[in-house]
This record gives structure tokens, sequence and C-alpha cells, in this order.
């Protein structure tokens, strides 16, 4: 039982708090820096009080906060401008989180089937995968664990292993109505799984073939992470919706469901909502993190820091007994260890760098963006001794 918190007890927290930040170091109370190799999740990709970010949060406070969606909102609107220019999608629904656009999402394509007819539609998803914790968005998650205790779930998911085009395509004659193919583009919390260079041209073909829905939840992968400004741009396979989340707003809450005309036509006046979403605040971060990645290039800079970085790690990691794989694209790195390494992250703590374990076994790295080449050696050189010293223990 948890007595000494007013905070019920989602989160197992290490014993730490931050007060400031600054780029990619966090300070904690006592005065010490921290080196960040997570931003906060993949989250804070400009870094930590970005100034920029933060005048522009002022002007917009001392401005306007909230209208709700009963009013237009023209930060809203040239928010989703940008965003369609970026990905060549045609329509923005604007939530609050992850989960929420993903929610968004999976109420699309059902109204888009519903629509034509179809009667108890099914979205196809990945063992493996990670969506959000609401009813839906947990249902359609591949994670045993996390779903434990939460049934009944969600009807209409069908879940297949990841990177594996011929299970999706062992559906395509079932009596099921699927409607939709929904997956990560790059598993994040399922352990940074990079599929097959083909998997989702492949996926995008059977989709095509077979009337289905593409579905790309970038809410990990989108805004630069991996190199593009979202990962599919790695190939030419457009997705019909995309959700973004996370670096969207660096810290300020927003997500957002993207999909074409053909898709978003599909919801009309009154088919979905949210208080919040696209608030001009929101929309005012984001459009900020949209400029500030374009000024900087942090899309080519994710890109070519991260091959370099990619190679290091290689170099140095992966010829150690104890280490399974070293992958990555662009700034999203997982090293994959042949037994589980929770308490890395613990030992990290100590030698003051912030990362993750994720999938049990899998040491993730998602530092900010805007890093030097003296901080991606700093963040390279603690990395590989902390494993070092872990795999020697
Ligand atoms: C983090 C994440 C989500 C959920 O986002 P929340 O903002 O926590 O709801 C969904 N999908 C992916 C791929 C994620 O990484």
């Amino acid at each position: 039982m948890n007595m000494n918190s007013s905070i019920m007890a989602t989160y197992k927290r290490l014993p730490i708090a931050f007060t400031s930040g600054a780029g990619a170091w966090l300070c904690d109370q006592a005065g010490n820096r921290y080196f960040d190799a997570l931003s906060g999740i993949s989250v804070c990709s400009i870094g930590h009080a970005n100034p920029v970010l933060a005048e522009a949060l002022c002007d917009q406070a001392s401005k306007l906060i909230h209208t709700s969606n009963l009013y237009e909102i023209p930060l809203q609107e040239q928010l989703a401008r940008r965003l369609c220019g970026l990905s060549g999608l045609d329509q923005v629904f604007f939530a609050n989180s992850g989960a929420e656009a993903n929610e968004a999402a999976i109420k699309l394509c059902r109204k888009y089937a519903h629509n034509k007819g179809v009667h108890d539609p099914v979205i196809v998803v990945m063992d493996g995968s990670f969506h959000g914790r609401t009813l839906a968005t947990l249902t359609a998650t591949g994670n045993d664990k996390i779903k434990a205790g939460f049934g009944p779930f969600v009807p209409g998911f069908h879940a297949v292993p990841y990177n594996n085009v011929a299970a999706i395509r062992a559906l395509a004659g079932s009596d099921m109505a699927i409607v939709a193919v929904m997956l990560e583009p790059i598993q994040g919390e399922g352990g940074i799984r990079i599929p097959n260079p083909t998997f989702l041209q492949e996926v995008k073909d059977l989709c095509e073939e077979q009337g289905w829905l593409l579905v790309l939840d970038e809410i990990q992968t989108g805004m630069c992470r991996t190199g593009k400004w979202f990962a599919w741009q790695h190939s030419s396979v457009r997705p019909d919706i995309m959700t973004l989340a996370k670096a969207l707003g660096n810290g300020i809450p927003i997500g957002a469901c993207l999909a074409n005309n053909r898709v978003a036509e599909a919801m009309g006046a009154g088919s979905h909502g949210s208080t919040f979403g696209g608030s001009p605040f929101a929309s005012r971060a984001s459009i900020t993190v949209i400029d500030y990645m374009t000024e900087h290039a942090l899309g080519e800079r994710a890109r070519t820091l991260g091959a370099k970085m990619l190679q290091q790690f290689t170099e140095t990691l992966a010829p150690l007994a104890g280490i399974r794989e070293v992958r990555g694209k662009g700034l999203m790195f997982g090293i994959e260890l042949t037994r589980d390494c929770g308490e890395l992250v613990e030992m990290a703590l100590r030698d003051r760098l912030l990362l993750n374990v994720t999938a049990d076994n899998v040491v993730r790295l998602l530092p900010p963006l805007i890093i030097s080449d003296a901080e991606a050696e700093h963040m390279i050189n603690q990395v590989c001794s902390l494993i070092r010293k872990f795999l020697a223990g």
C-alpha cells in the first residue's frame, strides 16, 4: 500500500526531483546537473527551457490561452496547415495526448467504415505495440503486462506479430470486416524494434489491394526524432491516418490525428471533440516547435548525428558478451542486452545520466535533438561505460 503519498501509485518513481533545465541538462534540488538522454520520453526535443519557446509561451499566455473549439482558432488553423504541408495529409483533429490522438484515429476508422456500410469493423494491430492507456488504445496495445486487470477490452481489434506481412496477409480471406492496419513505424515502448526496410511498403501495398486504411502511430517516432519529420518519410509510404503527440508541443500537452480527405470526410460537426484540443496556447507551442526544428534543420541533424552515434555505440558495445543488438534510427537508440537490466536506470542516475529501460532488457536513448557534438560524445562515453560496468557486475 502506498501510504506516503497523495499521488496514486501508477508510477514507480525514481527518488529525485528536478527544479530547472537547460537544453539537454536537468538540475535537481541540490543543484546537481544530469544529462537527459531521454527527453521526458521523446518529448523535449528542442531542449529544456528552450528560450525561443519560453518567449513564445510567455507572449501567448499574456494574450490568450483558451477559448474552446466553439470559436475559430487561427493559431490552430495555422498549425494544421503546417502539419499538412509537412506530411501531405489534408486535415487534422487536435487532442491533448498521444492516447487521445489514437482514440481519434480509431474512431475515424470506425466512422469511415460505418459510412461504407461495414458492421463490426476490425482494426489489425501489432504484438509488442504501444498506443496508450485509454480503454481502446490499451486494447490496441500488444503488451499483456500493462493490460492485466483492465478487461473486458474493446471489441474490434485483432493482433498479429510485428514485422510480418504474411501474418497480415493471412487475414485477407477471413470473415472479419477489417478496415485498417495500425502500427508504429518503429516500436518505441516495445524495445526500439525496427522492422525490415520493406515492411512498411509491403503493408501499404496490401492495404491498397484490400481497401484497408493504413494508420501510423508516429507519437514517438515523429517530429524529426528518426531523422525525418515522420519516420514513414524514410520510405514513400504515406499513411491514410497519422497520429502525433510527445515532441509536438515539447512538453505542452498536444496531440494530433491527421488524415487524408477521403477518410477525414467521414467526420462531421458533432462527431468528435475536445474541450482543450488545439487551444491557442498549445497551438502556439507546436508552431514554435516546428519553426525551431525547421530553422535548425533538426531532422537532418538527427539523421547525421544519429548515424555517427549508432556507429560508435555499435563499435563499442556490440562486441561485448551480454549485448544482443545495438539498433537505432536518427536519435532513437535501443541497446538490447541478453538479460533484464532494469537496475541500469538507477545506476545511470548515480552517474547523473537519465535513460530508460524498456521491454525489460532494452536500454532506450532518446536525447534532445539539439545536443552538440560534445554532448553526444559525453552521452556515448557515459552510456558505454555504464553498460560495461553493468555487464562486469
Ligand atoms: C507515448 C506513446 C503513446 C501514448 O501517448 P500519451 O501521450 O502517453 O497518451 C502512444 N503511442 C506511442 C507510440 C507512444 O510512444
